[in-house]
């Protein structure tokens, strides 16, 4: 029997991490979300990975795995082996392509997790066909990933420097976990929101955010503000447009750097579905220059979560055919 050649794809979030065993045309054949609380030391998050890699090794006979792809929340050093500046600072410096080498035997390649997601939604989502492409991940921070024809630009540290961390807020009202202030996560990421929403759910004690935080007793997030919105919550509408705003000018900023030809959404605030895609059209065409919209569509990603877990699947089999 021929067996079917698959490779393993990670995608290491701040609470959870998704992976899945995928096969070379994209087709996720089983996938799930390891949930590990408590976590602080890298031992503790790498054996669990071991683990489930593991037990589908056994359960999966037909398929042959060839390569871990991991997507970090984080800078990329030593030449893909390894994540420095790190939402989960434990795994900063860690040797974790070595480690999971040794323990399964695999060739790791290691990346960071927008760029994952880019490739994901280049290769089998809402970026196949296109030249110039742009995919913005607007989740818990804020990640861009720029592709032309098949190629990942990075220009440091594989990513695209820190440009969830262009100042856009001419106050600097906020400052942002690296330190800087006034940059659009410091404004915009989920991070942000969160802190927001709390604020807003004090203030406005009749509020959808007020009802969720006192009544539900949780901490108010981007899917509430959307959820909001769509109920018609005053409070709510007027943050998603606020913060539509800010996203716009950074949008601005962005295309008129890389010029796209493509740009997608995707992270929590795309569940505001191609309405809110479109007020960050208009609001980055209101003070951008006209010419780099004339061959410009705006999109909704289309892989969800998945795209990082495709990308990293994708680009470890690659990697796998080179060595
Ligand atoms: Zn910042």
């Amino acid at each position: 029997m021929d067996l079917k050649p698959v490779s393993i794809g990670i995608d290491i979030g701040g609470g959870s991490t998704k992976i899945g065993l995928v096969d070379p045309d994209g087709n996720i054949i089983v996938n799930e979300v390891l949930k590990l609380k408590e976590v602080n030391k890298p031992e503790q998050l790498l054996e669990a990975y071991v683990a489930k890699i593991t037990s589908w090794a056994d359960e999966y006979r037909d398929c042959q795995l060839q390569a871990i792809g991991v997507g970090v929340p984080g800078h990329v050093i030593n030449g893909n082996r390894a994540t420095d500046i790190c939402n989960l600072p434990f795994l900063n410096r860690f040797p974790l392509a070595d480690y999971l080498e040794e323990k399964l035997q695999l060739p790791v390649w290691v990346e960071n997790d927008a760029t994952f997601a880019g490739v994901g939604e280049y290769r089998y989502g809402s970026g196949q066909g296109s030249k110039r492409f742009l995919l913005a991940t607007l989740g818990t921070g804020i990640g861009l990933t720029f592709i032309e024809n098949g190629h990942v630009l990075t220009t440091g540290n594989g990513t695209l420097g820190d440009i969830g961390h262009m100042i856009v807020d001419k106050n600097l009202t906020y400052q942002c976990r690296k330190g800087c202030w006034g940059c659009i996560e410091s404004v915009a990421s989920g991070v942000a929101i969160s802190r927001d929403a709390i604020q807003l759910a004090q203030e406005n004690p009749d509020s959808y955010l007020a009802r969720v935080y006192k009544t539900e007793n949780r901490h108010p997030t981007v899917r509430h503000i959307i959820d909001g919105s769509i109920q018609g919550d005053p409070t709510c509408i007027k943050k998603l447009n606020q913060t539509a705003d800010w996203l716009g000018l950074w949008v601005c900023n962005v295309v008129q750097i890389f010029a796209p030809h493509r740009f997608a959404f995707g992270g929590g605030w795309s569940a505001a579905g191609q309405g809110f895609v479109d007020k960050l059209l208009e609001r980055a065409k209101s003070v951008g220059i006209e010419d780099y919209y004339k061959s410009l569509t705006f999109v909704q990603a289309t892989k969800g979560n998945l795209a990082g877990v495709l990308g990293a699947s994708s680009v470890a089999f690659d990697h796998a055919k080179k060595s």
